[in-house]
């Protein structure tokens, strides 16, 4: 069993991310006369389910990502866990699935987050990982929405994403597979996203690159986001991102650093962009930064693009001033170094039971 005890926790040295697991669980089920019933929090354990079920054989299956993070003063908090819990339900909408009291989510999330609360790392950059996750249960091949279905909620302490600072990643701007189109699921957080673009990732690494650049499903021109981030790009002195045109993820860290560049005077523009206008920017020496933006790595300078054999290097591959002023600025907030004045994070109290 990957759960890590307290000892364990204390002597490793880098956690990495997602691999151990905090002792306990939150799960629940639903079925259509008895709607979401038996949540309780548990010992974290195997799922037992019939190898028929739909999850395995048509992906009915969404999930989340969100973080607890230790405070100066011990206590721990979430961040924007309302946005994670609202988005979880706009997901289920999409791919058929039963819709999860938002209030009665959060309730979930703090008791857990509460009796694991010593599982919270306090070295600088770890935090507690959350990953609620629905999937559908039952028992029958017919391609059509299951009818019972299962919500967990499980908590991996996860290390710093940058272990010695923060390091830039180099891009491969994608041509011959997409990830998603207007109409598809590509606004869900759907695990088959997932799976469908693990091939074209692979592929880039093989060719040296960390990750890929999606371009739209239809003219193969418009910038949409990276593999589980989406992407900013800092252009002359304007902050500019792809705007949520149906196919992209519309992430909360996405949201967040709008809101502060808005507020540090900053002009953002959410528009369609082309990946030409990206390269014709950079020979004017107009592409300033590029970063990604996420719940596992905040904020993930961009140091490198190549599209079509031609690469470009930003910013001299180092990371940029407002990439760096971001990633202080956001994780100061989510760790309560830095006012919150926007009430994004929630203390977890320590009453707070299931
Ligand atoms: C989760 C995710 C993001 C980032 O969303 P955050 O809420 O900022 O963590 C971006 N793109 C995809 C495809 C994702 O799944």
């Amino acid at each position: 069993m990957p759960v890590i005890s307290l000892e364990q926790l204390r002597e490793t040295a880098n956690l990495g991310f997602g691999k151990v697991f905090s002792p306990h669980m939150f799960i629940a089920y639903y079925d259509p006369e008895r709607g979401w019933h038996d949540q309780r929090i548990q010992e974290y354990q195997p799922i037992s389910m019939d190898p028929a079920a739909p999850i395995f054989h048509y992906a009915q299956s969404i999930f989340e990502g969100l973080k607890a993070y230790r405070r100066p003063d011990g206590e721990v908090q979430i961040f924007r866990a309302k946005e994670n819990v609202a988005r979880l339900n706009r997901s289920a909408q999409r791919m058929a699935m039963p819709l999860f009291d938002e209030e009665e989510n959060l309730r979930a999330l703090d008791a857990l987050v509460n009796l694991d609360r010593d599982w919270v790392p306090s070295a600088p950059g770890c935090s507690l990982y959350l990953r609620p996750t629905m999937i559908a249960d039952g028992c029958g091949l017919g391609a059509s929405s299951a009818k019972r279905f299962i919500y967990f909620i499980i908590c991996s302490p996860s290390g710093a994403y940058y272990s010695k600072g923060i390091a830039p990643v180099s891009i491969q701007i994608e041509e011959k597979y997409v990830r998603a189109v207007k109409g598809g699921t590509g606004q869900a957080k759907a695990a088959g996203n997932y799976a469908g673009s693990f091939k074209a990732t692979a592929d880039a690494v093989k060719r040296g690159f960390d990750q890929v650049l999606w371009l739209d499903g239809k003219e193969n021109r418009y910038i949409e986001e990276v593999g589980a981030m989406n992407i900013f790009f800092v252009i002359e002195d304007r902050l500019v991102t792809p705007e949520l045109c149906g196919s992209i993820l519309p992430g909360v860290t996405r949201d967040s650093v709008i809101t502060l560049a808005r507020d540090f005077g900053i002009e953002v523009e959410e528009r369609r962009i082309d990946v030409r206008e990206l390269y014709e920017a950079h020979r004017h020496g107009a592409l300033r930064e590029v970063f990604g933006t996420g719940t596992a790595a905040v904020i993930s300078p961009v140091s490198v693009l190549e599209y079509k054999g031609e690469r470009i290097e930003i910013n001299g591959a180092k990371i940029g001033k407002l990439s760096q002023r971001m990633y202080d600025h956001l994780s100061g907030i989510q760790r309560a170094t830095i006012e919150d004045k926007y009430n994004w994070c929630s203390v977890v109290s320590r009453d707070a039971k299931y």
